[in-house]
């Protein structure tokens, strides 16, 4: 008879790796910052006036726990149960807002009341906007002046929760280059600032911080689907595309060697290089914005442009867990193309009265492939991690209908 496997532990080691992935690359002068931030927050962990709080804020200001709802038309039409776990119902319409929550009461608790955060699309900017305005920290969003015209209804929120948004010039004036700029704000000010990344990547401690605060993800939906089902699912599925909600969504099913792990990456227009965002299928190992991971570069290590549908998972790296876990075989990574994501936001929209947004219905978009791998009547929960509102005039611009 065969051993089973011992559980299989998640966790980085002392420098922050999960296996050759993780780590920190970073100015010297960030060091005594992150590990400032890494020893307290590793503190926080057991911290029970800390927990307590966090508990409450995201009860009574996010609005969790988020439902997991029975999808019943596409559990139908595909011949498996299909259960949907409501991020898009967290107040500001994302998950983005547990991990902004998480670090703005982090910030309070090591005494620095300014932050700053980079935004691609706008959605950390908000989500880190609206955290600050509810917990009275001064809020700086570094922005690339690109993003800034293609995103303006969100530039107008930040400014409305009273941050202030910083136009970045440099490079392709996108999400790289706001990184870096917050990154250079934050050698200068460390004292007094803490830095809010938004996604589970970054130098050691984020991605282990991120996954953390975004967990609650995850023993959600496994306590509702004990409930619900009277068993795991054999599968989660999720997009990915720094990793956090994916991220949050696996980790407490890692050691839970039944329920396979899928995430989603964005498939874009083609397969060349420069056409999409799938860092698992035409990336390779780099170091990328403070971390070893997977990382689209040219041979020579220029990282390249990339493209996708949803700007939220228009991203040339990827946080640094995933890359272990597929590394291991515990996790497995496909990708969906914009054009299936545009079916999928039209599918979960007319099936279920849910419009997701446009990174979410890539989960949508490659469950027909996914369900055709699983046996008749498997259990499955897809992460709709946000909602379609913010997407609506892209979605009709990419058709070609008029507003
Ligand atoms: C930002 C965003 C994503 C992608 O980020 P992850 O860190 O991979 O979760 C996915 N969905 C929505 C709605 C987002 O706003």
């Amino acid at each position: 008879m065969k051993s089973k496997p011992a559980p299989l532990k998640s966790q980085p080691d002392a420098s922050g790796r999960y296996g050759r992935y993780g780590g920190r690359y970073v100015p010297e002068t960030l060091i005594p910052a992150l590990d400032e931030v890494t020893a307290l927050y590793l503190k926080t962990r057991t911290d029970k006036a800390f927990q307590k709080r966090l508990r409450e804020l995201l009860s009574t200001f996010v609005g969790r726990p988020t439902p997991l709802t029975f999808a019943t038309s596409l559990s139908k039409k595909f011949g498996r149960h299909i259960w949907l776990k409501r991020e898009d119902l967290c107040h500001t319409g994302a998950h983005k807002i547990n991990n902004a929550i998480g670090q703005g009461l982090l910030a309070l608790k090591i005494g620095k009341k300014r932050i700053i955060a980079e935004t691609g699309a706008g959605q950390h900017g908000v989500a880190t906007a609206t955290a600050c305005a509810l917990l009275g920290l001064q809020c700086r969003i570094y922005m690339g002046v690109e993003d800034m015209r293609r995103q303006a209804p969100n530039v107008f929120r930040m400014r409305l929760l009273g941050a202030e948004v910083i136009g970045v010039e440099s490079g392709t004036k996108t999400l790289k280059d706001a990184v870096n700029e917050a990154l250079r704000d934050w050698v200068t000010n460390v004292q007094t600032t803490h830095y809010i990344i938004g996604s589970a990547l970054g130098p050691h401690p984020y991605p282990l911080m991120v996954r953390d605060f975004q967990s609650i993800i995850g023993k959600e939906a496994k306590a509702q689907i004990k409930k619900a089902e009277g068993r795991l699912p054999d599968a989660l599925v999720a997009c990915v595309g720094g990793g956090s909600n994916s991220i949050g969504l696996f980790h407490p099913f890692i050691k839970d060697r039944g329920v396979r792990l899928i995430g989603v990456e964005a498939g874009g227009k083609g397969d060349a290089l420069g056409e999409h965002a799938a860092r698992f299928d035409g990336g390779t190992f780099g170091v990328f914005q403070g971390m070893a991971s997977y990382v689209l570069q040219s041979a020579d290590g220029q990282v390249l442009g990339t493209h996708s549908v949803s700007a939220g998972l228009d991203y040339a790296s990827v946080g640094p867990e995933h890359a272990w876990l597929r590394e291991v075989g515990r996790a497995e990574y496909l990708r969906c193309s914009d054009a299936e994501a545009l079916k999928g936001v039209h599918l979960l929209a007319e099936t279920e009265g849910i419009i997701p947004a446009l990174e979410s219905a890539h989960a949508i978009g490659a469950l027909e492939g996914i369900c055709a791998s699983t046996k008749k009547n498997a259990v499955l929960i897809v992460n709709v991690s946000g909602r379609g509102d913010k997407d609506v005039a892209e979605v009709a611009r990419v058709e070609g209908v008029a507003l």
